[in-house]
């Protein structure tokens, strides 16, 4: 039996966005009561619009590589990273206070989030978390993506990617009790990457207009751009873990299951989330 959470006190963290290139600051607040998930709220729009970070806000179509989600015409992009380190420090109940449409990238990674979220500290209320679980499998297949999830009695995760590209070929990597320390070590602080050819393509869309080699990989046929060296050698699927968690959360509560995810993409991670709610259950 495990209690809801929220975090202990308000904290920000600041910079770039990666696809608008605009400013912008999100505060995390705690939320006031339990069973209240994890909101969005755009403190530059007029009457403060609330967009809760659950599947059914996704919006898709978009031509952008982030998740993104909608309501009445407000959006909020990239907010896969924050997602993230919400389910894997285990906070079930947040405020996203964000005075524009995306969070700061950072360094493409999840590290600051998860970092300003663990300072923050963790509240309990008294109130038991659920789950969803699952007494079957469920399989998700779309183009090149296939998404299994497996009845369990913990998160474990498989994931697989592959490129035909001279750096990146094929990673692959499981995980399973990932503690916050664990997080924080093998995950938070894998980068976003992308090839060097894509960023024009990327760019000529409006997309990518805070990317820089300070917060990508970007990858070449001979090697990587960045003077920083990888922070591990498989990273490029670390990362595509750390983003599979973040959606995965917009089911909108935890998950217990054994998935096993070869080419994970945002999309697809919430059109799996979709179909692996159609076959939970709920459990505290
Ligand atoms: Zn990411």
């Amino acid at each position: 039996m495990i209690k809801q959470t929220t975090i202990n006190s308000e904290i920000s963290v600041e910079g770039i966005g990666l696809h608008t290139g605009n400013k912008s600051i999100v505060v995390f607040k705690p939320a006031p009561f339990a069973n209240h998930g994890i909101k969005f709220i755009r403190t530059d729009l007029k009457n403060k619009p609330v967009v809760e970070a659950i599947w059914s806000n996704a919006a898709f179509g978009l031509a952008v590589r982030g998740t993104v989600i909608e309501k009445d015409e407000v959006r909020i992009h990239t907010i896969e990273h924050i997602m993230s380190c919400a389910f894997a420090l285990g906070i079930d109940n947040l405020i996203v206070d964000i005075n524009n449409s995306e969070p700061p990238i950072l360094d493409g990674s999840a590290r600051h989030f998860a970092e300003a979220l663990s300072e923050a500290g963790i509240k309990e209320f008294d109130i038991l978390r659920e789950f969803y679980i699952l007494n079957e499998p469920v399989i998700f297949e779309a183009g090149k993506t296939k998404i299994s999830a497996f009845p369990s009695n913990e998160l474990a995760i498989e994931c697989s990617i592959s490129f035909s590209h001279p750096q990146v070929k094929f990673q692959s990597k499981s995980i399973k009790n990932i503690s916050q320390d664990f997080y924080l070590k093998e995950l938070a602080c894998a980068k976003t990457f992308c090839f060097d050819y894509e960023i024009e393509a990327l760019q000529s869309k409006g997309l990518a207009r805070g990317g820089s080699l300070e917060n990508a990989i970007v990858i070449s046929p001979n090697g990587i751009h960045n003077k920083e060296p990888l922070r591990y050698e498989d990273e490029f699927v670390r990362h595509k873990i750390l983003d599979l968690l973040g959606d995965l959360y917009l089911a909108g509560k935890p998950i217990k299951a054994r998935i096993s995810a070869d080419k994970p993409g945002h999309q697809n991670n919430i059109r799996f989330v979709k179909e692996f709610l159609k076959k939970a259950i709920v459990e505290k």
